[in-house]
């Protein structure tokens, strides 16, 4: 006994009694919506990264790596279910793991902007701190800029501040800033801004 690739209704001919596909019939209906449903998570999955950057969380480095895990593993089962498809084998349990990964990317990209979009500017909490080191890695699209401060949260040592590129340039190692934190209308705190520290002036418009 096996399942129609298509429908997932149980057969025991060659031509599904469910969908009336046989099944090489199905197996072609099935890859073309696999196909589809890929291009949806790919599609979510470029727009997680931007999302990331409009009100970035201050665990931004943890939340893409965990993101690339489930990129990683919803890849894995595209491929797997593609080839057991092809050899006609089960797909039924696999293909409704897979299905639960397509809205992810999205559901967390608009999670991150509800997060920051709905939050109100009279919550920011700002903290004083030192930039330790600055980071930039060269991306496809713009690339990843990150300010090393000093962390104020508890088993902390630093914070990893995803900044734009004006703010990565106007710090340098060793300024004194105070950093903007909102805690994020769905709970999620992210970087609402990186400011110098007010005695720093006299710096600031030396290097302006
Ligand atoms: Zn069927």
């Amino acid at each position: 006994m096996t399942r129609c690739l298509d429908c997932g209704s149980e057969r025991i001919a060659d031509q599904c009694p469910t969908c009336g596909l046989t099944s090489a019939a199905a197996e072609v209906m099935f890859r073309r919506r696999l196909l589809k449903r890929t291009a949806v998570f790919l599609a979510g999955s470029i727009v997680f990264p931007y999302a990331c950057n409009v009100y970035p969380p201050l665990d931004i480095d943890l939340m893409l790596v965990f993101f690339g895990v489930i990129f990683a593993l919803a890849l894995t089962l595209a491929v797997m279910l593609d080839r057991r498809a092809r050899r006609r084998q089960e797909i039924e349990v696999l293909k409704r793991i897979y299905y639960g990964f397509i809205p992810l990317p999205w559901i967390l990209a608009a999670t991150l902007f509800v997060n920051g979009k709905l939050d109100s500017q009279k919550n920011v909490i700002y903290h004083p701190t030192v930039v330790e080191s600055r980071y930039y890695m060269r991306g496809v699209v713009r690339g990843s800029r990150r300010l090393f401060v000093k962390g104020w949260r508890l088993d902390q040592r630093i914070e990893r501040l995803a900044v734009d590129a004006d703010d990565f340039d106007r710090f340098q190692v060793g300024d004194r800033v105070n950093v903007g934190v909102a805690p994020g209308a769905l709970g999620v705190p992210w970087l609402y801004g990186v400011y110098r520290a007010p005695d720093d002036s006299m710096k600031s418009s030396r290097t302006q």
